[in-house]
């Protein structure tokens, strides 16, 4: 398996406070999630662009262009902060969840949040300048269509780094020379397995404060206790 931490220039997709901005550029470029819930473990919020899943689960994000793109174009996925407060932090995995991968397997990216599953053309790189990781799967050649399967190895709960903060996943389309070709983004929070939180659960109570607030306003008692016990339920 191809997987190293080197070195690479300080591009614009790892720079200390990255670009969030979606953009999908001359060639189109899209993310489709909506496979995503069809699987256990892990669901998609198309409201919200937010993707629940277990830690270590992994799951498909099918990437599209509309027009042909340079021969060695690759996909680059990294986690950032979503709250601009701490944007300039680096996301990593906590020091106990990269002990445990590091004892179950050889890996040298074992502190990296993100990985990808299943393809032997990953690549992992930690940015020496900003500290930033990420991890690039080729573009398939001549297609207009990729799938990779990423997997987070951490809870946002974890206590180090994460420490419940809101993170981001960037997904860059990026040429051969490292120019940013296309952006989209998605949110990501990632629980243990008896933790995750059932879809009815964030379309009643996260879709957006206001609403949220009436319809707990409105809630019977025992309602509102019954919806509340999901974040503690299997689903
Ligand atoms: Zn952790």
């Amino acid at each position: 398996m191809a997987e190293a931490s080197v070195h690479i220039p300080d591009l614009s997709a790892t720079s200390t406070v990255p670009f969030t901005e979606e953009y999908a550029g001359a060639f189109g470029f899209q993310l489709d999630l909506e496979g995503i819930s069809e699987l256990p473990d892990v669901w998609y919020s198309e409201e919200l662009n937010k993707v629940y899943c277990c830690r270590c689960v992994s799951f498909p994000v099918l990437m599209n262009v509309s027009f042909p793109l340079p021969s060695g174009s690759i996909i680059r996925a990294m986690a950032v902060f979503r709250d601009p407060e701490y944007a300039g932090e680096v996301v990593t995995c906590c020091p106990h969840h990269e002990q445990l991968l590091r004892d179950s397997s050889d890996v040298d990216h074992a502190e990296h949040l993100i990985q990808v599953e299943g393809n032997e053309q990953a690549q992992y790189f930690s940015n020496l300048e900003t500290k930033r990781h990420s991890v690039t799967v080729p573009f398939e050649e001549f297609s207009k269509s990729t799938t990779v399967w990423y997997k987070f190895m951490c809870y946002t709960s974890c206590f180090v780094n994460m420490n419940r903060r809101s993170i981001l996943t960037i997904i860059t389309l990026e040429s051969p020379r490292g120019q940013v070709l296309g952006r989209r983004c998605f949110e990501v929070e990632i629980y243990p397995k008896d933790e995750l939180p059932c879809p009815k659960f964030e379309e009643t109570f996260t879709i957006n404060t206001s609403s949220q607030e009436e319809k707990i306003h409105h809630l019977k008692q025992e309602e509102f206790e019954e919806l509340g016990n999901f974040r503690i339920m299997h689903c």
